[in-house]
């Protein structure tokens, strides 16, 4: 089947309507339907596909635009990961220089991905620490969630 079948064959159907311009689908198919940085399953239900898959822009298109449309410059990845990525330009302000896309892509997804990671790490830690000290106003007032209950103030000293 061609990509130029593939994309009529979703396109036909009005429930599935997800953008299946060639270029998306081509993402798609790249990834295989899951977030390039986290590689969770962005099919795994509708919420997923509807609400969390997202088109990040590996040079970012703040900085790029004459890169915005162009596909090898999209990554499918998560919300979560689109929004650690925020900015970061895994070419370290040179773009694209000289370089053909297919040169170097794997290069910036590969320190894109390291970035998002340690983003990641970062704000889980500092989420971890805010969440416990919710859950000890929650307990104060009597309102501890039963599943966080068992573990407030017993894993992150
Ligand atoms: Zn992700």
């Amino acid at each position: 089947m061609s990509i130029e079948d593939a994309a009529a064959r979703l396109r036909s159907d009005p429930t599935f309507a997800l953008d299946w311009a060639l270029p998306a689908l081509d993402m798609w198919l790249r990834y295989g339907c899951r977030c390039a940085y986290c590689g969770a399953d962005m099919i795994a239900n509708r919420d997923v596909a509807w609400f969390a898959s997202t088109t990040d822009h590996l040079l970012p298109q703040g900085t790029y635009s004459e890169y915005a449309n162009a596909s090898w410059n999209w990554v499918l990845c998560c919300r979560a990961c689109n929004s650690y990525k925020g900015t970061f330009d895994p070419s370290g302000g040179k773009g694209l220089e000289d370089a053909r896309p297919e040169e170097v892509v794997v290069i910036w997804l590969e320190a894109s991905k390291s970035y998002v990671v340690a983003k990641r790490r970062g704000l889980e830690l500092a989420f971890a620490r805010q969440k416990e000290r919710l859950l000890e106003v929650m307990n104060s007032f009597g309102k501890v969630p039963l599943a966080a209950s068992a573990s407030v103030g017993s894993k992150l000293r």
